[in-house]
């Protein structure tokens, strides 16, 4: 590996916390007779509280961002795992949270507004810039990425080159006779069947991409328009960096994952298409957690086989990659019961 990435990292896993700001939709009223804020939160360094009923339950990450840390300040703390990315490391980021708590936000950033830009779109700024600096030093990068989305265990070319063609038809597979079956190659790589692999040169060609998979998002979202929240987003970029004067050569991955809503089954009682959804996002979150416990635990078994996302992302996930896990919540004293069990859900893997 190279150029000397430091990074102080508890077996390659790290875990953040957000918490987001409170918002006007959130309808609390800030008042503080009416409800002192924070009290169903309260951040300490790298401590969080949460008191649920008079109850208090703490909780340590290795980086706490308050309500009022800005997308700058987010992003100061992941770019040495970005540019880790360039010196041949394996990266995973996954933003995680129930719908609502700024999972979209702190990867995406909210759009239009350029000082709000989220982690996507600042990597891929840092990558081509750090890429033309070592192009200097005799390096040659080739970048390629690929954009997908996992709904209901079954994944979704965000990118398919046909996408623009009126007569395309979509089924639950995305494109019609496509297959996206993952396999690994001899090299140890994620090849998925027919998925569309894009060639990259500047930061503007990706954020180009970006916007088509954002639409190809809510194409065939007929029964519910809040799919998005349903699925996971999975953006990689594969890197191949060359040295001719030094014969030195370098393969990347730098995969960004804007999770499912982490949302328990609400206690009305879904049913049909919406109880096989949950239960197909409760699957994937759970075997996330446990191959990140086995992985943490250097445990013999890991079991990535048990979803399609920790398949898809098996080779960036062991060995000597990297992994961070964003967790996001919402200070709204409403989520409290979901923001304990994505606190709980961090601190496992932590
Ligand atoms: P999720 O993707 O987890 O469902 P979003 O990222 O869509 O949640 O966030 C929900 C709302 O909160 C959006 O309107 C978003 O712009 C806003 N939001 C989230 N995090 C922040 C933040 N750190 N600062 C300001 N607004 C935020
Ligand atoms: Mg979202």
């Amino acid at each position: 590996k190279l150029h000397n990435t430091v990074l102080e990292l508890k077996g390659n896993i790290r875990v953040f916390c957000r918490v987001r700001p409170l918002l006007p939709e959130d309808g609390v009223n800030t008042e503080p007779k009416v409800f002192s804020y924070p009290t169903a939160l309260e951040v300490l360094g790298r401590g969080i509280d949460l008191i649920q009923n008079v109850q208090k339950h703490s909780f340590t990450f290795d980086k706490v961002f308050m309500p009022d840390a800005s997308q700058e300040e987010v992003f100061v703390e992941i770019s040495q795992l970005v540019q880790s990315a360039l010196d041949g490391y394996k990266v995973c980021i996954f933003a995680y949270g129930q719908t609502g708590s700024g999972k979209t936000y702190t990867m995406m950033g909210r759009p239009g507004s350029p000082d709000q830009k989220g982690l996507i779109p600042r990597s891929l700024e840092q990558i081509f810039k750090t890429k033309q600096s070592l192009q200097q030093q005799g390096w040659k990068y080739d970048m390629q990425v690929s954009m997908l989305e996992i709904y209901n265990e079954t994944i979704r070319d965000l990118l398919p080159a046909n996408r623009s063609c009126s007569d395309m038809s979509r089924t639950e597979n995305g494109v019609a006779g496509k297959q996206y079956t993952i396999k690994h190659d001899a090299n140890g790589n994620t090849v998925v069947s027919d998925l569309t692999i894009v060639d990259v040169r500047s930061s503007r060609e990706v954020s180009y991409l970006l916007d088509q998979a954002a639409q190809s998002r809510s194409v065939g979202k007929t029964q519910m328009n809040e799919e998005s929240s349903r699925s996971h987003f999975v953006f990689t970029m594969r890197i191949s960096g060359y040295n001719e004067s030094t014969d030195q050569q370098v393969q990347g991955v730098l995969n960004l994952i804007d999770l499912a809503g982490s949302e328990r089954l609400s206690r009305s009682g879904a049913t049909g298409d919406r109880l096989k959804e949950t239960q197909a996002i409760n699957k994937s979150l759970s075997s996330l957690s446990d191959v990140i416990f086995a992985l943490a635990k250097k445990e013999d078994h890991v079991p990535f086989r048990n979803s399609k996302l920790t398949y898809l992302l098996q080779p960036c996930l062991g060995g000597d990659s990297k992994t961070l896990m964003v967790v996001n919540v919402s200070p709204d004293p409403s989520s409290v019961g979901e923001s304990l069990c994505s606190l709980r859900f961090a601190a496992r893997v932590n």
